[in-house]
Protein backbone atom coordinates (compact mmCIF):
# COMPACT_ATOMS: atom_id res chain seq x y z
CA UNK A 1 0.00 0.00 0.00
CA UNK A 2 1.14 3.53 -0.83
CA UNK A 3 0.92 6.20 1.76
CA UNK A 4 0.17 8.58 -0.86
CA UNK A 5 -2.53 10.88 -0.13
CA UNK A 6 -4.25 14.04 -0.51
CA UNK A 7 -4.83 16.79 2.59
CA UNK A 8 -7.96 17.99 2.64
CA UNK A 9 -9.88 20.35 4.72
CA UNK A 10 -12.07 17.49 5.64
CA UNK A 11 -9.58 14.91 6.08
CA UNK A 12 -7.44 12.89 3.97
CA UNK A 13 -8.53 11.15 0.68
CA UNK A 14 -6.08 8.39 -1.29
CA UNK A 15 -6.15 7.92 -4.97
CA UNK A 16 -7.45 4.90 -6.66
CA UNK A 17 -6.21 4.64 -10.01
CA UNK A 18 -7.22 2.29 -13.49
CA UNK A 19 -4.78 2.49 -16.31
CA UNK A 20 -6.00 1.40 -20.45
CA UNK A 21 -3.08 1.45 -22.53
CA UNK A 22 -3.08 1.52 -25.80
CA UNK A 23 0.16 0.00 -27.67
CA UNK A 24 0.51 -0.25 -31.50
CA UNK A 25 1.18 -3.98 -32.11
CA UNK A 26 4.63 -3.72 -33.85
CA UNK A 27 3.83 -5.54 -37.30
CA UNK A 28 4.48 -4.34 -40.84
CA UNK A 29 1.08 -4.54 -41.73
CA UNK A 30 -2.21 -3.20 -40.70
CA UNK A 31 -4.63 -5.53 -38.43
CA UNK A 32 -7.08 -6.27 -41.17
CA UNK A 33 -5.55 -4.77 -44.26
CA UNK A 34 -2.34 -4.78 -46.26
CA UNK A 35 -1.36 -1.49 -46.19
CA UNK A 36 1.75 -0.60 -44.51
CA UNK A 37 2.08 0.66 -40.33
CA UNK A 38 5.48 2.96 -40.96
CA UNK A 39 5.88 5.80 -39.07
CA UNK A 40 6.74 9.22 -40.16
CA UNK A 41 4.60 8.87 -44.27
CA UNK A 42 2.96 11.45 -46.00
CA UNK A 43 -0.43 11.61 -45.70
CA UNK A 44 -3.07 9.28 -46.63
CA UNK A 45 -0.26 7.65 -48.23
CA UNK A 46 -0.79 4.16 -46.54
CA UNK A 47 -4.23 3.78 -46.83
CA UNK A 48 -5.55 0.29 -48.96
CA UNK A 49 -9.60 0.12 -50.03
CA UNK A 50 -10.45 -1.60 -46.80
CA UNK A 51 -8.77 0.86 -44.78
CA UNK A 52 -11.07 3.40 -46.42
CA UNK A 53 -13.79 1.39 -45.83
CA UNK A 54 -14.51 1.29 -49.88
CA UNK A 55 -18.20 -0.63 -50.40
CA UNK A 56 -17.31 -4.66 -50.90
CA UNK A 57 -14.22 -4.54 -48.82
CA UNK A 58 -13.52 -7.57 -46.32
CA UNK A 59 -11.59 -7.50 -43.57
CA UNK A 60 -8.71 -10.61 -43.18
CA UNK A 61 -7.17 -10.44 -39.86
CA UNK A 62 -3.45 -10.32 -40.08
CA UNK A 63 -2.08 -13.51 -37.96
CA UNK A 64 1.51 -11.77 -36.81
CA UNK A 65 -0.75 -8.89 -34.73
CA UNK A 66 -2.94 -12.14 -33.31
CA UNK A 67 0.36 -13.80 -32.42
CA UNK A 68 2.14 -10.75 -30.91
CA UNK A 69 -0.96 -10.17 -28.65
CA UNK A 70 -0.83 -13.96 -27.31
CA UNK A 71 2.76 -13.23 -26.77
CA UNK A 72 1.84 -10.46 -24.70
CA UNK A 73 -0.48 -12.01 -22.67
CA UNK A 74 1.93 -14.70 -22.17
CA UNK A 75 4.28 -11.61 -20.78
CA UNK A 76 1.49 -10.89 -18.19
CA UNK A 77 0.89 -14.25 -17.42
CA UNK A 78 -2.24 -13.76 -18.38
CA UNK A 79 -5.23 -16.58 -19.45
CA UNK A 80 -5.02 -16.62 -23.45
CA UNK A 81 -8.32 -17.09 -24.51
CA UNK A 82 -8.37 -19.67 -27.36
CA UNK A 83 -11.86 -18.71 -28.94
CA UNK A 84 -12.34 -14.79 -29.05
CA UNK A 85 -14.25 -12.77 -31.19
CA UNK A 86 -14.34 -9.26 -32.82
CA UNK A 87 -17.44 -6.56 -32.10
CA UNK A 88 -17.86 -3.56 -33.88
CA UNK A 89 -18.01 -0.20 -31.70
CA UNK A 90 -20.21 1.79 -33.71
CA UNK A 91 -19.67 6.13 -33.72
CA UNK A 92 -19.60 8.28 -36.15
CA UNK A 93 -16.19 10.53 -36.71
CA UNK A 94 -14.35 12.09 -39.67
CA UNK A 95 -11.48 10.00 -38.69
CA UNK A 96 -13.36 6.48 -38.91
CA UNK A 97 -14.55 5.60 -42.30
CA UNK A 98 -16.09 2.84 -41.46
CA UNK A 99 -18.51 4.44 -39.00
CA UNK A 100 -17.52 1.49 -36.16
CA UNK A 101 -14.10 0.30 -34.78
CA UNK A 102 -13.54 -3.36 -34.93
CA UNK A 103 -11.86 -3.94 -31.02
CA UNK A 104 -13.20 -6.88 -28.92
CA UNK A 105 -15.90 -6.12 -26.18
CA UNK A 106 -17.09 -9.44 -24.91
CA UNK A 107 -14.86 -11.65 -25.86
CA UNK A 108 -11.20 -10.72 -25.58
CA UNK A 109 -8.30 -12.60 -26.51
CA UNK A 110 -6.42 -12.17 -23.24
CA UNK A 111 -7.87 -12.63 -19.99
CA UNK A 112 -6.72 -12.01 -16.53
CA UNK A 113 -2.65 -11.09 -16.06
CA UNK A 114 -0.81 -9.54 -13.59
CA UNK A 115 2.29 -7.19 -13.58
CA UNK A 116 5.28 -6.11 -11.07
CA UNK A 117 6.11 -3.16 -9.80
CA UNK A 118 9.44 -3.21 -7.50
CA UNK A 119 9.90 -1.25 -4.41
CA UNK A 120 11.61 1.93 -4.72
CA UNK A 121 12.06 3.80 -1.92
CA UNK A 122 13.33 7.18 -4.14
CA UNK A 123 9.95 6.71 -6.33
CA UNK A 124 8.30 6.69 -3.28
CA UNK A 125 6.90 2.71 -3.92
CA UNK A 126 7.96 1.21 -0.35
CA UNK A 127 7.19 -2.15 -1.06
CA UNK A 128 7.15 -4.40 -4.28
CA UNK A 129 3.47 -4.67 -5.66
CA UNK A 130 1.18 -6.82 -8.34
CA UNK A 131 -0.79 -4.83 -10.48
CA UNK A 132 -3.62 -6.81 -11.83
CA UNK A 133 -4.37 -6.56 -15.36
CA UNK A 134 -8.07 -7.32 -16.58
CA UNK A 135 -7.95 -8.31 -20.08
CA UNK A 136 -6.44 -7.40 -23.23
CA UNK A 137 -7.80 -6.73 -26.93
CA UNK A 138 -7.42 -6.17 -30.19
CA UNK A 139 -8.88 -3.31 -31.97
CA UNK A 140 -8.37 -0.90 -35.04
CA UNK A 141 -6.85 2.47 -34.45
CA UNK A 142 -8.70 5.56 -35.97
CA UNK A 143 -6.74 8.57 -38.33
CA UNK A 144 -5.59 11.83 -37.37
CA UNK A 145 -7.84 15.24 -37.73
CA UNK A 146 -5.60 18.18 -38.96
CA UNK A 147 -7.27 21.08 -37.77
CA UNK A 148 -4.23 23.31 -38.11
CA UNK A 149 -3.35 23.19 -42.09
CA UNK A 150 -5.93 25.71 -43.58
CA UNK A 151 -7.75 28.28 -42.40
CA UNK A 152 -11.50 27.51 -42.79
CA UNK A 153 -11.39 23.19 -43.28
CA UNK A 154 -9.66 20.29 -41.59
CA UNK A 155 -8.02 17.82 -43.01
CA UNK A 156 -7.60 13.96 -42.16
CA UNK A 157 -4.63 11.92 -42.82
CA UNK A 158 -5.90 8.21 -42.69
CA UNK A 159 -2.60 6.66 -42.23
CA UNK A 160 -2.93 5.25 -38.69
CA UNK A 161 -6.59 3.41 -39.80
CA UNK A 162 -6.88 0.28 -38.81
CA UNK A 163 -3.27 -0.21 -37.11
CA UNK A 164 -3.40 -2.73 -34.46
CA UNK A 165 -3.63 -1.36 -31.69
CA UNK A 166 -3.63 -4.05 -28.13
CA UNK A 167 -5.40 -2.34 -25.06
CA UNK A 168 -4.01 -3.56 -22.12
CA UNK A 169 -6.73 -2.78 -19.56
CA UNK A 170 -5.56 -2.56 -15.76
CA UNK A 171 -7.36 -3.45 -12.31
CA UNK A 172 -8.01 0.04 -10.34
CA UNK A 173 -4.91 -1.17 -7.82
CA UNK A 174 -2.77 2.02 -8.13
CA UNK A 175 -2.63 4.05 -5.46
CA UNK A 176 -0.38 6.84 -6.13
CA UNK A 177 1.05 8.64 -9.26
CA UNK A 178 4.48 7.16 -8.70
CA UNK A 179 2.90 3.58 -8.97
CA UNK A 180 0.58 4.56 -11.80
CA UNK A 181 4.51 5.76 -14.06
CA UNK A 182 6.21 2.48 -12.69
CA UNK A 183 3.31 0.35 -14.28
CA UNK A 184 3.60 2.01 -17.63
CA UNK A 185 7.56 2.10 -17.26
CA UNK A 186 7.29 -1.88 -16.19
CA UNK A 187 4.37 -2.72 -18.95
CA UNK A 188 6.87 -0.51 -21.73
CA UNK A 189 9.68 -2.81 -21.08
CA UNK A 190 7.70 -5.68 -21.04
CA UNK A 191 6.45 -4.84 -24.90
CA UNK A 192 9.74 -4.07 -26.14
CA UNK A 193 11.66 -7.26 -24.18
CA UNK A 194 8.56 -9.51 -25.87
CA UNK A 195 8.77 -7.14 -29.14
CA UNK A 196 4.79 -6.61 -29.61
CA UNK A 197 4.99 -2.97 -29.33
CA UNK A 198 8.02 -0.53 -29.59
CA UNK A 199 6.80 1.77 -26.78
CA UNK A 200 7.70 4.88 -28.15
CA UNK A 201 5.33 7.07 -26.62
CA UNK A 202 6.63 10.32 -28.63
CA UNK A 203 5.45 8.73 -31.80
CA UNK A 204 2.34 7.63 -30.34
CA UNK A 205 2.93 4.24 -29.83
CA UNK A 206 1.52 3.59 -26.66
CA UNK A 207 -0.76 6.17 -24.97
CA UNK A 208 -2.69 5.79 -21.39
CA UNK A 209 -6.28 6.54 -20.56
CA UNK A 210 -6.27 7.75 -17.43
CA UNK A 211 -9.22 6.80 -14.52
CA UNK A 212 -9.13 7.95 -11.29
CA UNK A 213 -11.16 8.09 -8.13
CA UNK A 214 -10.76 9.39 -4.53
CA UNK A 215 -12.18 8.21 -1.60
CA UNK A 216 -11.96 8.98 2.06
CA UNK A 217 -8.94 7.03 3.73
CA UNK A 218 -10.80 4.24 4.82
CA UNK A 219 -14.00 4.46 3.18
CA UNK A 220 -14.70 0.68 1.75
CA UNK A 221 -16.65 2.26 -1.58
CA UNK A 222 -14.68 3.43 -4.72
CA UNK A 223 -15.40 6.79 -5.68
CA UNK A 224 -16.52 7.79 -9.03
CA UNK A 225 -14.08 7.97 -11.72
CA UNK A 226 -13.31 10.39 -14.49
CA UNK A 227 -10.70 8.91 -17.67
CA UNK A 228 -8.22 11.38 -18.93
CA UNK A 229 -7.53 10.18 -22.80
CA UNK A 230 -4.29 9.94 -24.71
CA UNK A 231 -2.04 10.62 -22.10
CA UNK A 232 1.41 10.00 -24.18
CA UNK A 233 4.21 10.24 -21.78
CA UNK A 234 5.13 8.72 -17.89
CA UNK A 235 5.78 12.47 -16.92
CA UNK A 236 2.00 13.48 -18.18
CA UNK A 237 0.45 10.46 -16.32
CA UNK A 238 1.53 11.34 -12.83
CA UNK A 239 1.19 14.67 -13.69
CA UNK A 240 -2.45 14.58 -14.93
CA UNK A 241 -3.49 11.69 -11.65
CA UNK A 242 -1.84 14.49 -9.25
CA UNK A 243 -4.36 17.45 -10.91
CA UNK A 244 -7.23 15.20 -11.11
CA UNK A 245 -7.11 13.71 -7.35
CA UNK A 246 -6.37 17.32 -6.27
CA UNK A 247 -9.52 18.60 -8.73
CA UNK A 248 -12.08 15.85 -7.31
CA UNK A 249 -11.13 16.58 -3.87
CA UNK A 250 -11.71 19.92 -4.00
CA UNK A 251 -15.60 19.66 -5.51
CA UNK A 252 -16.04 16.55 -3.33
CA UNK A 253 -15.34 19.23 -0.10
CA UNK A 254 -16.73 22.33 -1.58
CA UNK A 255 -20.29 19.49 -1.56
CA UNK A 256 -20.44 19.04 -5.35
CA UNK A 257 -20.10 15.81 -7.09
CA UNK A 258 -17.85 14.25 -9.35
CA UNK A 259 -19.50 13.21 -12.81
CA UNK A 260 -18.29 10.09 -14.85
CA UNK A 261 -16.50 11.60 -17.48
CA UNK A 262 -13.87 11.93 -20.31
CA UNK A 263 -11.58 14.69 -19.23
CA UNK A 264 -8.40 16.07 -21.33
CA UNK A 265 -4.98 16.38 -20.78
CA UNK A 266 -2.94 19.81 -20.79
CA UNK A 267 0.48 19.13 -20.81
CA UNK A 268 1.08 23.01 -21.26
CA UNK A 269 -0.57 23.85 -18.13
CA UNK A 270 -0.28 20.54 -16.05
CA UNK A 271 -4.24 20.29 -15.65
CA UNK A 272 -7.03 18.05 -16.87
CA UNK A 273 -10.63 19.52 -18.60
CA UNK A 274 -14.10 18.31 -19.32
CA UNK A 275 -14.82 16.62 -22.69
CA UNK A 276 -17.89 14.72 -22.91
CA UNK A 277 -19.32 12.90 -20.63
CA UNK A 278 -19.02 9.05 -20.43
CA UNK A 279 -20.55 7.40 -22.80
CA UNK A 280 -22.18 4.28 -21.88
CA UNK A 281 -21.34 0.74 -23.84
CA UNK A 282 -25.29 0.78 -25.36
CA UNK A 283 -24.36 3.82 -26.99
CA UNK A 284 -22.06 1.96 -29.13
CA UNK A 285 -24.19 -0.51 -30.50
CA UNK A 286 -21.58 -3.33 -29.96
CA UNK A 287 -22.15 -6.21 -32.00
CA UNK A 288 -20.30 -9.43 -33.26
CA UNK A 289 -19.21 -8.06 -36.52
CA UNK A 290 -20.71 -10.30 -39.13
CA UNK A 291 -17.66 -9.90 -41.27
CA UNK A 292 -15.14 -11.83 -39.09
CA UNK A 293 -15.24 -15.59 -37.94
CA UNK A 294 -14.42 -15.57 -34.22
CA UNK A 295 -10.58 -16.41 -33.54
CA UNK A 296 -9.70 -19.70 -32.74
CA UNK A 297 -5.99 -20.63 -31.56
CA UNK A 298 -4.78 -23.84 -32.02
CA UNK A 299 -2.13 -25.71 -29.31
CA UNK A 300 0.55 -25.54 -31.77
CA UNK A 301 0.38 -21.62 -32.75
CA UNK A 302 0.11 -21.30 -28.31
CA UNK A 303 2.94 -23.42 -28.36
CA UNK A 304 5.04 -21.61 -30.48
CA UNK A 305 3.96 -18.31 -28.98
CA UNK A 306 5.24 -19.60 -25.63
CA UNK A 307 8.58 -20.68 -27.33
CA UNK A 308 9.43 -17.51 -28.36
CA UNK A 309 9.28 -15.31 -25.55
CA UNK A 310 12.75 -14.18 -24.76
CA UNK A 311 13.76 -13.76 -21.04
CA UNK A 312 11.23 -11.25 -19.14
CA UNK A 313 12.48 -8.67 -16.79
CA UNK A 314 11.40 -10.10 -13.86
CA UNK A 315 12.97 -13.29 -14.65
CA UNK A 316 16.03 -11.73 -15.58
CA UNK A 317 16.44 -9.18 -12.78
CA UNK A 318 16.06 -12.25 -10.38
CA UNK A 319 18.90 -14.29 -12.23
CA UNK A 320 21.49 -10.69 -12.37
CA UNK A 321 20.85 -10.47 -8.51
CA UNK A 322 21.49 -14.89 -7.95
CA UNK A 323 23.81 -15.54 -10.65
CA UNK A 324 25.90 -12.65 -11.65
CA UNK A 325 25.69 -11.69 -7.50
CA UNK A 326 24.47 -7.90 -8.59
CA UNK A 327 23.01 -5.43 -6.30
CA UNK A 328 19.34 -5.00 -6.62
CA UNK A 329 19.73 -1.57 -7.64
CA UNK A 330 21.87 -2.44 -10.84
CA UNK A 331 19.86 -5.43 -11.47
CA UNK A 332 16.88 -3.20 -11.66
CA UNK A 333 18.59 -0.45 -13.84
CA UNK A 334 20.05 -2.48 -15.87
CA UNK A 335 16.55 -5.16 -17.15
CA UNK A 336 14.60 -1.49 -17.06
CA UNK A 337 15.03 -1.53 -20.92
CA UNK A 338 15.92 -3.58 -23.65
CA UNK A 339 18.60 -0.93 -25.26
CA UNK A 340 20.23 -1.15 -21.39
CA UNK A 341 20.64 -4.90 -20.77
CA UNK A 342 21.79 -5.49 -24.55
CA UNK A 343 24.83 -3.26 -24.42
CA UNK A 344 25.65 -4.53 -20.89
CA UNK A 345 24.98 -8.32 -21.51
CA UNK A 346 27.70 -7.51 -24.57
CA UNK A 347 30.18 -5.96 -22.92
CA UNK A 348 30.13 -8.74 -19.98
CA UNK A 349 30.62 -11.16 -22.85
CA UNK A 350 33.31 -9.28 -24.14
CA UNK A 351 35.10 -8.34 -20.70
CA UNK A 352 34.73 -12.00 -19.12
CA UNK A 353 36.35 -13.19 -22.33
CA UNK A 354 39.35 -11.11 -22.38
CA UNK A 355 40.38 -11.42 -18.63
CA UNK A 356 39.65 -14.72 -19.07
CA UNK A 357 37.16 -15.30 -15.87
CA UNK A 358 33.65 -16.28 -15.50
CA UNK A 359 30.96 -13.43 -16.61
CA UNK A 360 29.80 -13.70 -12.42
CA UNK A 361 32.97 -12.53 -11.10
CA UNK A 362 33.48 -9.32 -13.33
CA UNK A 363 29.26 -8.82 -13.19
CA UNK A 364 30.09 -6.13 -10.89
CA UNK A 365 32.79 -3.94 -12.11
CA UNK A 366 30.82 -4.16 -15.16
CA UNK A 367 27.43 -3.13 -13.89
CA UNK A 368 29.25 -0.16 -12.41
CA UNK A 369 30.95 0.98 -15.43
CA UNK A 370 27.77 0.85 -17.51
CA UNK A 371 25.49 2.19 -15.14
CA UNK A 372 27.83 4.83 -13.92
CA UNK A 373 31.24 5.67 -14.84
CA UNK A 374 30.69 5.51 -18.96
CA UNK A 375 27.60 7.39 -18.50
CA UNK A 376 29.35 10.19 -16.35
CA UNK A 377 32.12 10.80 -18.61
CA UNK A 378 29.78 10.59 -21.69
CA UNK A 379 27.84 13.33 -19.83
CA UNK A 380 30.84 15.56 -18.94
CA UNK A 381 32.02 15.12 -22.55
CA UNK A 382 28.53 16.19 -23.95
CA UNK A 383 29.16 17.03 -27.81
CA UNK A 384 32.45 16.34 -27.77
CA UNK A 385 31.89 12.59 -27.46
CA UNK A 386 31.53 10.53 -30.71
CA UNK A 387 28.78 7.99 -29.31
CA UNK A 388 30.25 5.28 -32.13
CA UNK A 389 33.14 5.27 -30.77
CA UNK A 390 31.91 3.44 -27.45
CA UNK A 391 32.02 0.04 -28.43
CA UNK A 392 32.13 -2.82 -26.41
CA UNK A 393 35.35 -4.23 -27.53
CA UNK A 394 36.88 -1.03 -26.53
CA UNK A 395 35.23 -0.91 -22.91
CA UNK A 396 35.90 -4.22 -22.33
CA UNK A 397 39.79 -3.47 -23.04
CA UNK A 398 39.81 -0.15 -20.75
CA UNK A 399 37.88 -2.96 -17.66
CA UNK A 400 40.59 -5.48 -18.97
CA UNK A 401 43.59 -3.43 -18.24
CA UNK A 402 41.80 -1.93 -14.27
CA UNK A 403 41.12 -5.51 -14.24
CA UNK A 404 44.66 -6.51 -14.26
CA UNK A 405 45.91 -3.56 -12.28
CA UNK A 406 47.53 -1.92 -15.27
CA UNK A 407 45.44 1.07 -14.94
CA UNK A 408 43.67 2.55 -12.02
CA UNK A 409 40.01 3.95 -11.87
CA UNK A 410 40.44 7.44 -12.22
CA UNK A 411 43.05 6.06 -15.78
CA UNK A 412 40.35 4.35 -16.97
CA UNK A 413 38.22 7.17 -16.90
CA UNK A 414 40.82 9.45 -18.61
CA UNK A 415 41.31 6.59 -21.49
CA UNK A 416 37.54 6.37 -22.20
CA UNK A 417 37.26 9.93 -22.56
CA UNK A 418 40.18 10.03 -25.54
CA UNK A 419 38.87 7.56 -27.05
CA UNK A 420 35.20 8.74 -26.90
CA UNK A 421 36.62 11.58 -28.51
CA UNK A 422 39.44 9.98 -31.15
CA UNK A 423 38.16 6.26 -31.62
CA UNK A 424 42.33 5.70 -30.56
CA UNK A 425 42.95 1.70 -29.17
CA UNK A 426 43.00 1.81 -25.47
CA UNK A 427 45.84 0.42 -24.79
CA UNK A 428 47.54 2.50 -27.11
CA UNK A 429 46.38 5.08 -25.50
CA UNK A 430 47.15 3.64 -22.01
CA UNK A 431 50.75 3.60 -23.16
CA UNK A 432 51.58 6.88 -25.48
CA UNK A 433 49.39 9.11 -23.06
CA UNK A 434 51.60 7.74 -19.78
CA UNK A 435 48.29 6.89 -18.36
CA UNK A 436 49.48 3.09 -16.83
CA UNK A 437 49.88 2.36 -13.12
CA UNK A 438 53.61 1.32 -12.26
CA UNK A 439 53.02 -2.51 -10.87
CA UNK A 440 56.79 -3.23 -11.39
CA UNK A 441 57.12 -3.82 -7.69
CA UNK A 442 60.99 -2.95 -8.13
CA UNK A 443 60.30 0.60 -8.54
CA UNK A 444 57.54 0.75 -5.68
CA UNK A 445 60.08 -1.25 -3.60
CA UNK A 446 62.25 1.63 -4.23
CA UNK A 447 60.13 4.16 -3.24
CA UNK A 448 58.69 2.88 -0.56
CA UNK A 449 62.37 2.02 0.80
CA UNK A 450 63.33 6.20 0.73
CA UNK A 451 59.80 6.75 2.10
CA UNK A 452 60.61 4.53 5.10
CA UNK A 453 64.05 6.33 5.30
CA UNK A 454 62.60 9.74 5.31
CA UNK A 455 60.46 8.67 8.20
CA UNK A 456 62.03 6.60 10.55
CA UNK A 457 60.32 8.44 13.46
CA UNK A 458 57.04 7.43 12.26
CA UNK A 459 58.54 3.81 11.51
CA UNK A 460 58.86 3.61 15.14
CA UNK A 461 55.35 4.71 16.15
CA UNK A 462 53.92 2.59 13.66
CA UNK A 463 55.57 -0.64 15.08
CA UNK A 464 54.85 0.47 18.63
CA UNK A 465 51.29 0.02 17.44
CA UNK A 466 49.91 3.25 15.99
CA UNK A 467 48.96 1.38 12.92
CA UNK A 468 46.77 4.17 11.77
CA UNK A 469 49.95 5.67 10.21
CA UNK A 470 49.46 2.56 7.17
CA UNK A 471 47.74 5.01 5.44
CA UNK A 472 50.31 7.58 5.95
CA UNK A 473 52.75 5.57 4.38
CA UNK A 474 50.88 4.50 1.24
CA UNK A 475 50.23 8.56 0.82
CA UNK A 476 54.12 9.15 0.87
CA UNK A 477 54.27 6.00 -1.65
CA UNK A 478 51.86 7.21 -4.10
CA UNK A 479 52.93 11.18 -3.91
CA UNK A 480 56.60 9.79 -4.39
CA UNK A 481 55.47 7.68 -7.52
CA UNK A 482 53.17 10.61 -8.93
CA UNK A 483 49.90 8.60 -8.33
CA UNK A 484 50.65 6.23 -10.62
CA UNK A 485 51.63 3.20 -8.43
CA UNK A 486 49.08 0.38 -8.10
CA UNK A 487 47.90 0.40 -4.84
CA UNK A 488 47.52 -3.13 -4.66
CA UNK A 489 51.61 -3.34 -5.16
CA UNK A 490 51.99 -0.52 -2.72
CA UNK A 491 50.04 -2.24 -0.08
CA UNK A 492 51.67 -5.28 -0.09
CA UNK A 493 55.13 -3.96 -0.17
CA UNK A 494 54.53 -1.85 2.91
CA UNK A 495 53.25 -4.97 4.55
CA UNK A 496 55.84 -6.55 3.93
CA UNK A 497 58.76 -4.05 4.75
CA UNK A 498 56.97 -2.91 7.99
CA UNK A 499 56.41 -6.50 9.10
P1 LIG B 1 -15.45 0.85 -18.97
O1 LIG B 1 -15.94 -0.46 -19.44
O2 LIG B 1 -16.52 1.85 -18.74
O3 LIG B 1 -14.29 1.38 -19.74
P2 LIG B 1 -14.00 -0.57 -17.00
O4 LIG B 1 -14.66 -1.25 -15.89
O5 LIG B 1 -13.51 -1.35 -18.15
O6 LIG B 1 -14.93 0.59 -17.49
O7 LIG B 1 -12.79 0.21 -16.40
C1 LIG B 1 -11.98 0.97 -17.18
C2 LIG B 1 -10.77 1.34 -16.36
O8 LIG B 1 -11.13 2.12 -15.25
C3 LIG B 1 -10.04 0.15 -15.80
O9 LIG B 1 -8.66 0.35 -15.98
C4 LIG B 1 -10.41 0.15 -14.34
O10 LIG B 1 -9.36 -0.33 -13.54
C5 LIG B 1 -10.60 1.61 -14.06
N1 LIG B 1 -11.53 1.89 -12.97
C6 LIG B 1 -12.73 1.34 -12.80
N2 LIG B 1 -13.33 1.87 -11.70
C7 LIG B 1 -12.47 2.78 -11.18
C8 LIG B 1 -12.50 3.67 -10.06
N3 LIG B 1 -13.55 3.76 -9.25
N4 LIG B 1 -11.43 4.47 -9.84
C9 LIG B 1 -10.37 4.41 -10.66
N5 LIG B 1 -10.28 3.61 -11.71
C10 LIG B 1 -11.32 2.80 -12.00
MG1 LIG C 1 -12.79 0.73 -21.13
Amino acid sequence: MSNYRIHGATGDWEVVIGLEVHAQVTSKAKLFSGASTEFGAEPNAQVSLVDAAMPGMLPVPNAECVRQAVRTGMAIEAEINKWSRFDRKNYFYADLPQGYQISQLYHPIVGEGKLLIEADEKAGIPHDKIIGIERIHIEQDAGKLMHDQHPTMSYVDLNRVGVALMEIVSRPDMTSPAEAGAYVRKLRAILRYVGSCDGNMEEGSMRADVNVSVRKVGDPELGTRTETKNVNSVRFVMAAIEHEARRQVDVLEDGGTIVQETRLFDPGTGTTRSMRSKEDAHDYRYFPDPDLLPLELDDQFLADCRASLPELPDAKRKRYIEELGLSEYNARELTADVEVFARFETLLAATARGIGKPENEVATQVANWSLSVAPGVMKALGDEANPAHATAEAQAAILDMQAKGEISGGQAKEIYEIVLKTGRDPAEVADTEGLKQQSDSGAIEAAVDAVLAANADKVEQYRGGKEALFGFFVGQTMKAMQGKANPGVVNSVLKAKLG
